[in-house]
């Protein structure tokens, strides 16, 4: 099991259960837009935040955006050692950076020690993109061991200062690369593992990818808290990490959606009908089984361990329960009364 930290009070690694991250894309320094979206994301289901800091409007910023809302904030950090010790001044509750540069021994020093003194924990983000050259011409380019000796490099020069309080990313754009990669640092380390697949593209080859690449990791037992990257409104990220989530069995705090193929015996327009649902299912928290099912014939005993479901008729809809069918209505009413039925559902 992995080594547990905690961040703002919310664990991650130790058997927690698996965390959602987001990032937003606002100037962090633009405080209204930030925080809105952040409360965007925690609506959405996002558990901690990472916001970019790339100068001291942004690192100043923190503080009044963790006045404004509840969720743990996260400050990106690339090379300004500066910018980490103005963020954790200003209450970032986990900072994300590696240590191997931001130049020079005084300076991982100084930031353990703020990290330390205030409980913040530091995430190692390692990233095939920016891969240190040494290591690039050791391993003849970017693997999994070369990924893997980078963190353990950033890891070593926090420790030198007693600092242990981590995680660790191995982040690429290539899915089994980035999944050897976090395997291979799972068999060696006990640090809790941030998975994420970089890059990962737009929303449709975006969710095969992190689908893929985290949903792969976290089915044989690896990571501890993960981000979807997509090129897309960051929401459809928390949205993605949800379904993955739940996909692999580790999380039941919402509906879950399942819709037959359709085939020759389909009565209804399903593909729209499946989309309606999936969208006004988003804002519902219950951890229900919901069915969307081409026809009556077979639909409700294809779907009988849904909680509830729709299925076309013969010019009409069924709404049924547990396979059991509770009443009909009109085609065109169908969401409605489904939706209707999961409300007044304990
Ligand atoms: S539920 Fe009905 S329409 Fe859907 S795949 Fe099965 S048989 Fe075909």
């Amino acid at each position: 099991m992995s080594k547990q930290i905690m961040v703002a009070g919310l664990a991650i690694g130790g058997g927690a259960p698996v965390t959602i991250q987001s990032m937003t894309n606002t100037k962090t320094e633009d405080i209204e837009a930030t925080v809105a979206q952040i409360r965007r994301l925690c609506a959405a289901g996002c558990d901690i935040v990472r916001v970019a800091v790339p100068n001291k409007a942004a690192a100043k910023a923190i503080g009044a955006i963790k006045a404004q809302t509840d969720c743990p904030i996260v400050a990106d950090i690339h090379f300004d050692y500066r910018l980490a010790l103005e963020s954790v001044a200003a209450g970032a509750d986990k900072i994300r950076l590696n240590p191997g540069n931001i130049g020079g021994e005084e300076r991982v020093k100084a930031v353990a020690m703020a990290c330390a003194q205030k409980g913040v924990p530091i995430r190692i983000g390692v990233n095939g993109g920016s891969l240190e050259k040494p290591l690039l011409q050791r391993y003849g380019g970017v693997t999994p061991e070369a990924l893997v000796e980078s963190a353990l490099s950033h890891i070593a020069l926090l420790n030198r200062y007693d600092f242990d309080d981590i995680c660790v990313s191995l982040k690429a754009s290539h899915v089994p690369l980035t999944m050897a990669a976090y395997r291979l640092m799972w068999e060696r380390t006990q640090y809790p593992l941030h998975l994420g697949v970089t890059e990962a593209g737009t929303l449709h080859m975006g969710t095969i990818k992190s689908a893929m690449g985290i949903g792969g990791l976290l089915a044989m037992g690896i990571g501890d808290t993960l981000r979807v990257t997509l090129t897309a409104d960051p929401v459809e990220e928390v949205y993605l990490a949800r379904d993955i989530l739940k996909a692999a069995g580790l999380r039941r705090d919402g509906p879950e959606l399942i819709s037959c193929p359709t085939c020759g015996r389909t009565n209804i327009d399903l593909i729209p009908l499946a989309q309606e649902v999936e969208r006004r299912l988003e804002d519902v928290q219950k951890p229900i089984t919901v069915a969307v099912m081409g026809c009556s014939v077979n639909g409700p005993g294809e779907a009988s361990a849904a909680d509830v479901g729709i299925a076309g008729g013969n010019g009409i809809g069924i709404l049924f329960r547990k396979g059991e069918i509770v009443r009909t209505v009109p085609q065109e009413e169908l969401v409605d009364a489904l939706m209707e039925l999961i409300h007044g559902m304990n």
